[in-house]
């Protein structure tokens, strides 16, 4: 089948396309319903200190734990929630969940920080400052123990656009992060010109187990320039002994990934009291 729009143009429908559109809709209004019965779940991966090998602080992933016993990661109901909306409601709660969930942490542990990753249609939201304010003042954070991640297609895929919003979000004390860094297109020049104070280096860098010297002299460079911009680093995917050591050999400052620890739910993060 075959339809006409417009003037040359001839628009394929392939069948599977109207049962892609009806698993979207059905996706949409689970979703919904998720967020309503309370079947997300937060897990945690530390950020590693790759001097001392202790955790400097916490990722925040989001799951969703259906009732039959299903867990599915973000990356097959993320982008539906994104292209709904309903990322604005189900990143409020992951906000929410995590400030007081690491505030309690930091009753033991009280340098501990928190990461939450934050998607472009968040950040844009008129209400997310507002939002991010209220949920520090409801738990007791205080501002620096937080970065937002946001991805690197985001932040450049329209750098004019983000820019007011990071530094809005800024002036409340938050730290920014720019997740997944070094894959897309990141442009130089915006990086020196955007209010960021972390960079975490993509996993598609630390693809082999071991890192040859042409892939470590990528990410010594990414290193040293954002040191030169006096950025954090943290790198992502470490998942051998011989990416951590060169990770930590080349000056990188903080590292995750399976290798150091994996996600983790909330109770079985016992994480270490502060010496
Ligand atoms: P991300 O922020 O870059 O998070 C890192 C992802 O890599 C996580 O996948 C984590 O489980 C995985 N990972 C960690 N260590 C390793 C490793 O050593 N090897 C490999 N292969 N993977 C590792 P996850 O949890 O499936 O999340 C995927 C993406 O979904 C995240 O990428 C982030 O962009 C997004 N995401 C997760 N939670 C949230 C959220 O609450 N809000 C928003 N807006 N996005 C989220
Ligand atoms: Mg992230
Ligand atoms: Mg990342
Ligand atoms: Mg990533």
């Amino acid at each position: 089948r075959a339809k006409k729009d417009g003037p040359g143009k001839v628009v394929v429908f392939a069948p599977q396309m109207h049962a892609e559109a009806l698993a979207r809709l059905t996706l949409s209004g689970d979703l919904q319903q998720a967020l309503a019965l309370g079947e997300f779940r937060l897990q945690y991966q530390p950020l590693i200190d790759l001097a001392t090998g202790l955790p400097a602080g916490v990722e925040a992933l989001v799951r969703w734990h259906r009732p039959d016993g299903r867990y599915t990661l973000p990356g097959d109901f993320l982008p539906a929630a994104e292209e709904n909306g309903l990322i604005v409601d189900i990143g409020n709660w992951v906000l929410h969940t995590a400030c007081q969930q690491t505030a309690q942490w930091r009753r033991s542990t009280p340098d501990l920080t928190l990461n939450v990753n934050i998607s472009g249609r968040q950040l844009t939201d008129p209400g997310f400052p507002g939002e991010v304010e209220r949920m520090l003042r409801r738990s007791g954070l205080p501002a620096a123990a937080v970065t937002l991640e946001l991805a690197e297609s985001v932040l450049m895929g329209n750098p004019e656009e983000a820019l007011p919003h990071l530094a809005g979000l800024k002036s409340l004390g938050v730290g920014v992060a720019i997740d997944d860094f070094g894959v897309g297109h990141s442009s130089l020049s915006y990086l020196q010109r955007l209010p960021v104070d972390e960079i975490k280096i993509d996993r598609a860098f630390l693809r082999r187990p071991e890192p040859t010297t042409r892939d470590l002299a990528v990410v010594r460079a990414i290193v040293d320039l954002a040191h030169a911009l006096r950025l954090r680093t943290v790198v992502e995917g470490v998942e051998t002994e011989a990416q951590r050591v060169a990770m930590h050999r080349l000056g990188c400052d903080l590292g995750q990934g399976h290798h150091l620890c994996r996600p983790l739910h909330p109770e079985e993060l016992a994480v270490p009291v502060a010496a």
